[in-house]
């Protein structure tokens, strides 16, 4: 039952959750002027891109890399119009990918990404599937950057859509429909199953889906993310400090420990947004973050059935196990991104690969002079971890962390004679604990075939005055498609 409260506190606009989709949304509503409170129930901001501190090191809990910062891109577009100048380091290359054969250099450039694809796979015409990658990208960016109806919820954004920009990427459809596996066999690059082990793996760390699933459309900005990837200096939620920084300057007020408890629509139409220690909120306008699978606990009725729908419409996610550890050396690396293939499987780990950022060797603020931030992550599901009692729980956390840090001692040589310290792990449960989502699920509905992007949740929904936001709806995961969602939702309740 809700505590009692004798006031209740009005706001123009109500943002639940401060990870990188909130925080955008308050920022750019403070910005025009609106009169904005967000409630975030951790005690900071970032949720999956945020941080924890532990000695002298301050380590990324998940999101490391920063993407679409180029000003036609969607975080470019949100720091631009804002003013904002996030503390970046081009990553080039963007990535180093560590096969248990080969390490390929995931060079910036076109020209040397393609010869290095043509050196380590020469099947088929690699030169011509890259360039398509590269098309396409430009051409779903271009598409989306300009389109506040996406995803349509009504006559009026389908009759909005009908301009020539959108009528003339008409073919591009067809690519949210056939999986990536279709241009591989159009190029003949499927030859090798090599090349296709290490496009699936980069598929995963960027759709969340594989070859077979994957759309070729949205995937195509996933295989050519590397070529534009930043560092964020101080950690992933430096950009999202600055951002709420912007939002409190511009009267946005930040309320922490605030967890909502309760979304309700009153017979006028207002809503009454109430958390656990007993506030109440009354608003016109509520724009949540807070993903769909965990909407229905908070809302009753009809909303309550809608956010239902959604959930059981959208069931499947991953979960992520994440570790975190620093070293007292430097590992001398042409990336602070390695993705590393797993040369033996890991009971528990859902994925071929684990994703390892390195805090950067001029990093102050992430650890000491000669010394290393690690976040690792990788894929597992929920059901891995149902079930187990707290010692088994923690008994296979335990197992997972040490089979990962074997194998990062043998293959990552670069790290040979460092100590690892402060080592911990993260499981679907610490991901509920800490975010508070539904079974852990993290990263974001995964782009797939059956559910073309343009049926994803929608950021309006039926109900006037609520709407959605965040990697559970559309355009989905990774911090740059959330900013985009927040651009796409700030526009839209302007024009309402
Ligand atoms: C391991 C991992 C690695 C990733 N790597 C990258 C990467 O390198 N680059 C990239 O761009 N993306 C990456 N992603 C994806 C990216 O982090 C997310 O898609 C994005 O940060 C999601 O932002 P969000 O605001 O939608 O959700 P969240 O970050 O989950 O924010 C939601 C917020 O709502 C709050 N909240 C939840 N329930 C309540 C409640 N009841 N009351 C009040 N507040 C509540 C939470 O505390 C949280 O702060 C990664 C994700 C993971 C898990």
């Amino acid at each position: 039952m809700r505590k009692q409260t004798s006031t209740k506190n009005n706001t123009q606009t109500l943002v639940l959750g401060a990870g990188y989709a909130g925080i955008t949304t308050a920022a750019l509503l403070a910005h025009e002027g609106r009169n904005v409170t967000v409630l975030e129930a951790h005690d900071t901001l970032g949720g999956c891109a945020s941080f924890f501190r532990r000695g002298e090191y301050t380590f990324d809990v998940g999101a490391t890399t920063m993407s679409g910062v180029l000003p036609t891109q969607p975080t470019g577009r949100v720091f631009g119009h804002l003013g904002i100048m996030p503390d970046l380091l081009k990553q080039d290359p963007g990535m180093l990918v560590r096969m248990p054969d080969r390490d390929i250099v995931r060079h910036a450039s076109q020209a040397s990404w393609i010869k290095e694809m043509q050196k380590h796979f020469p099947v088929g015409d690699q030169a011509a599937f890259w360039k398509e990658q590269y098309r396409l990208e430009h051409r779903v960016w271009k598409l989306v950057n300009n389109q506040p109806s996406l995803r349509p919820t009504s006559a009026i954004d389908w009759l909005k859509l009908m301009n020539p920009g959108v009528l003339a990427a008409l073919p591009l459809v067809q690519g949210l429909v056939r999986p990536v596996a279709t241009l591989l066999a159009r190029y003949g690059v499927d030859k090798d199953p090599a090349f296709v082990d290490f496009i699936n793996e980069q598929l995963l760390i960027s759709t969340q889906n594989t070859s077979e699933r994957a759309p070729f459309l949205t995937s195509a900005l996933g295989l050519t993310y590397p070529s534009e990837t930043y560092y964020p200096i101080g950690g992933m939620y430096r950009p999202a400090l600055k951002l709420m920084r912007h939002a409190t300057e511009h009267g946005a007020q930040m309320k922490f420990r605030r967890v909502v408890s309760s979304i309700e629509q009153m017979p006028s139409g207002r809503w009454d947004v109430s958390c656990t220690n007993g506030e109440q909120f009354e608003t016109d306008t509520v724009v949540s973050s807070i993903p769909i699978w965990n909407m229905n606990d908070l809302t009753r009725g009809k909303q309550a059935s809608y956010f239902d729908k959604m959930a059981r419409t959208n069931a499947q996610s991953w979960c992520a196990f994440t570790m975190y550890f620093a070293l007292d050396g430097i590992p001398k690396l042409s990336s602070q991104y390695v993705q590393l293939f797993l040369d033996k499987k890991i009971p528990g780990i859902r994925s071929a690969s684990v994703f390892l950022s390195f805090s950067h060797p001029d990093d102050r603020q992430r650890a000491p002079l000669g010394h290393t931030a690690v976040t690792v992550s990788t894929h597992t599901l929920s059901e891995d971890w149902k079930g187990l009692t707290a010692d088994e729980h923690d008994h296979k956390k335990r197992q997972i962390m040490d089979a990962v840090l074997e194998c990062i001692g043998r293959r990552m040589h670069e790290c040979d004679g460092m100590l690892p310290l402060h080592v911990q792990g993260g499981t679907p449960k610490t991901w509920v604990t800490y975010t508070r989502r539904y079974e852990g699920y993290v990263g974001g509905l995964p782009h797939d075939i059956s559910r073309p992007m343009i049926f994803m949740p929608p950021n309006k929904t039926p109900f006037r005055g609520l709407y959605m936001i965040g990697d559970s709806v559309f355009p989905g995961q990774g911090t740059s498609a959330v900013m985009l969602g927040a651009w796409n939702t700030v526009n839209r309740i302007f024009a309402e």
